[in-house]
């Protein structure tokens, strides 16, 4: 009826209507006030100029690709990437009518003979890749010397079935694995300490991340977390953050010392932050990050330290005892500054990353993550009581896991011992100080970025006449297989025990490399062309994204 309907009506609105507006008035708020928040937050951590930089650079990117939408432009853009493409492939996959591919599964099973035989063919064929025997390579292969191989290889071979996730089947790699922590703990002082090993360095940085988000959910609350990182740290991180959902923040390292620019962490530090990161050695330019200053920063505000010693593994550790505990003078200023502690001694670090598959010299697939105690490292595994299977617990990523490899790390750590690391440390830092001393003394036109201490120099240009990433593809030219670095545009060597003894043919091949490219400068060899793209145009990194999935594609053709 309608008068019930106008008397409902009426009482519905002056008081109710304005609680309703309250109810919107606060909401409005809420959501301003949210939203500014974080605005405000990312501020803090990023600066105003980098703020406006970053927006700069959106609206200019925006505008290329409008660009690149009009018909003739994108016909261009596709003709090339088309070609790029077809570069790719033709130099990983074998081309011809000759080449023969396994495609499907032989009908029938093959011999052994056949098998190694069959494996011989291949290598000769595709040329075998480079040959890293030589060591004329920057990291990739981590040699532990002429009967290592054996070592593993026996090692592999005994316990080439075992699955760690049946320790009641499989006791014995149940004690390696638990063993190999444990040394490492103690190595990083931390023998109380708790850990796993895991599948490589990626994956111990990636649980150690998530034991940080859980921490941070269940003893502060935190539910949008967000985590601080040097920019010269992994991508392992920035990988760990796109998966886990988590903002991240990348802080400038200062452009003399290389180390993560404190003042800049400290102003990014909010209520949602979860972890800092510090790096003992960083991968670009292997120097290392003021880890007792992010430790006090970690204390003060109650939140995780990760230190990164994936490079640093079994090299960092060693320093002080190998008589490198200083930091290098490479020019000669008299500057004896002690290497400051990076491990469990120094308070706040929470957890620390070491790949025993580098310098440890354990075969690929291996490393640990150590964290303070017990009660953190519960937040890395994963639990389910109620699987159909039955009760699943599993410390890490995977599930079933390769007994063989923990075998064949735990071999490879009793088969150096200390004395074996020490003197490895001692002859790859060696060799380290000595290229960034050669190129500080007689090689002008670079410079060394920053004071790495332990196995990595990395290089950059100080004359307008020299690319430094044209002397990279001099190098390869050489022979040799170093990596191209952005920010500056730099190029590195990781030593390893294959690169001391041919330290020397290193540094006479970068003095003519220096001089050939000032010489020849042809501004398009490989390096300048691919990391020259990264970041020097608005398109850069989304051309790079396309040519880096068409290098992913192509890895997968047979
Ligand atoms: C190699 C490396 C990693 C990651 O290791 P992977 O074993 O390749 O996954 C992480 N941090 C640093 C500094 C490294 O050099």
């Amino acid at each position: 009826m309608p008068s019930s309907m106008q008397k409902a009506s009426s009482a519905v609105s002056p008081t109710r209507l304005a609680t309703l507006d309250n109810v919107k008035t606060l909401l409005l708020l809420y959501v301003v006030w949210t939203n500014s928040l974080k605005v405000y937050r990312h501020l803090c951590a990023r600066g105003i100029t980098s703020t406006l930089t970053d927006v700069y650079k959106w609206v200019a990117q925006q505008v290329v690709f409008l660009a690149l939408r009009m018909p003739q432009m994108k016909k261009k853009v596709e003709t090339e990437m088309a070609k790029a493409k077809i570069d790719i492939e033709s130099k990983l996959v074998p081309q011809g009518p000759n080449v023969i591919r396994h495609l499907s599964l032989p009908s029938q099973g093959k011999t052994s003979d056949w098998i190694v035989q069959e494996m011989e063919r291949m290598d000769a064929e595709m040329g075998n890749e480079v040959n890293w025997r030589n060591g004329k390579l920057s990291g990739a292969v981590y040699h532990g010397g002429p009967d290592m191989e054996q070592i593993i290889v026996a090692a592999f071979q005994r316990y080439c079935v075992s699955n760690p996730l049946h320790p009641d089947v499989f006791p014995a790699v149940r004690k390696m694995e638990a063993e190999i922590v444990a040394m490492c703990l103690r190595m990083y002082s931390n023998p109380d300490g708790a850990g796993t090993t895991t599948s490589g360095g990626t994956e111990s940085i990636v649980m150690a991340v998530k034991t940080h988000r859980e921490w941070a959910k269940e003893v502060k609350g935190i539910t949008e977390p967000e985590m601080i990182i040097p920019a010269s740290a992994h991508a392992a991180f920035d990988k760990a953050a796109n998966y886990f959902k988590i903002k991240l923040h990348s802080i400038p390292v200062d452009p003399a010392t290389r180390q993560v620019d404190l003042k800049r962490v400290k102003r990014a530090i909010n209520a949602n932050t979860i972890m800092l990161v510090g790096s003992a050695i960083n991968f670009p330019d292997g120097n290392i990050d003021p880890i007792p200053e992010l430790g006090e920063l970690a204390k003060k505000h109650d939140i995780g330290l990760h230190v990164d010693c994936c490079l640093g593994s079994f090299i960092v550790p060693f320093l002080e005892e190998a008589g490198y505990g200083e930091f290098p003078d490479f020019e000669g200023k008299g500057n004896k500054k002690k290497v400051p502690l990076f491990d469990f001694r120094v308070p706040g670090v929470t957890s620390i990353s070491c790949d025993t598959h580098k310098y440890g010299f354990a075969p690929k697939g291996s490393s640990v993550v150590m964290y303070r105690n017990a009660e953190l490292r519960k937040h890395q595994y994963y639990l389910n009581p109620e699987w159909m299977g039955g009760v699943y617990a599993s410390p890490g990523l995977a599930g079933s896991r390769p007994g063989s490899l923990i075998a064949g790390a735990w071999a490879a750590m009793q088969y150096m011992g200390r004395d074996g690391y020490l003197a490895s440390a001692k002859s790859i830092v060696a060799c380290a100080r000595k290229i960034g001393q050669a190129i500080t003394d007689s090689i002008p036109e670079l410079y060394v970025l920053g004071n790495p201490p332990a196995s990595v120099i990395a290089f950059a240009s100080r004359s307008p006449e020299v690319n430094v990433l044209e002397v990279g593809d001099m190098m390869s030219r050489k022979g040799w297989h170093l990596n191209g670095l952005t920010n500056p545009a730099a190029v590195h060597i990781a030593c390893t025990r294959l690169t001391v003894p041919i330290v020397d043919t290193f540094i006479a091949d970068l003095k003519d490399a220096v001089q050939e490219a000032k010489l020849r400068p042809s501004g398009q060899g490989s390096m300048v062309a691919v990391y020259g793209l990264g970041n020097s145009s608005a398109v850069g990194p989304k051309m790079v994204n396309r040519l880096a999935t068409a290098f992913l594609d192509a890895l997968y053709k047979a």
